[in-house]
């Protein structure tokens, strides 16, 4: 048995929790595919490139490898900006997808199936997909939680700067004409902005129960 489940959304939207908590209760191989573009972004940080230099960010995409990814500094502000903007660059997506594509065919056989999330997961990279989710939260509420978490590692991060890279994020994201982040017509929407991440976990679970079992 190989389920797809995929799950799409912008930036601190609670994708990436909910899919975790997903992929334990079904059993399912997990990927963050925004890892994928993150990789890319952070050594071309770290080597000094040229973040315009698209020859060179296609050769970097070129060399991910799902299963040796650094996770160190992956999470920075600097490199969640210019992973969106390596992602604008068709024959960087085109080198990340073919390695998502496997991930999602070749399923740890202890597995039940896969799960990935991203932007474009159910439309582009698992338009087959058994089920596939949408999940979103207002701008602002998603900028709070980023930036509370922020919080943490750095006590003088401010608030409006969050909001604003969140904005500029969001605008590549949805207008850049390769695989934007778009709702799949077959998608169903989860809006967290008044739900705990624990409620959305929920809704998804029980829509993916009642259509599956
Ligand atoms: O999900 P995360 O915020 O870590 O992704 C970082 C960036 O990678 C996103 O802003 C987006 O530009 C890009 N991305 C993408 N397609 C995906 C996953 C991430 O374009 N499937």
């Amino acid at each position: 048995m190989n389920l797809i489940v995929a799950i799409d959304g912008p930036a601190a939207s609670g994708k990436g929790t909910i899919a975790k908590k997903l992929a334990e209760y079904f059993n399912l191989s997990y990927l963050d595919t925004g890892i994928l573009y993150r990789a890319v972004a952070l050594q071309m940080l770290t080597e000094g490139m040229n973040e315009k230099d698209i020859r060179a960010a296609k050769k970097v995409a070129r060399q991910v490898s799902i299963t040796t990814i650094d996770h160190t500094g992956i999470r920075a502000r600097e490199v969640s900006d210019l992973s969106s903007k390596i992602a604008t660059i068709p024959g960087v997506r085109q080198e990340l997808l073919e390695r998502q594509r496997r991930f999602a065919q070749n399923p740890d056989p202890s597995k039940d199936g896969v799960i990935l999330d991203g932007r474009d997961i159910g439309t582009v990279v698992c338009p087959e997909a058994d089920f596939k989710i949408f999940i979103t939260a207002d701008l602002e509420i998603r900028a709070k939680r980023r930036w509370k978490e922020l919080l943490q590692s750095d006590p003088t991060v401010i608030y409006c700067e969050v909001l604003e890279e969140m904005r500029s994020r969001d605008e590549r994201d949805t207008n850049r004409k390769d695989a934007p982040l778009v709702v799949a017509s077959d998608s169903i929407v989860i809006n967290s902005s008044n739900m705990s991440i624990d409620v959305s976990f929920e809704a998804a679970k029980n829509w993916i129960l009642s259509r599956r079992f």
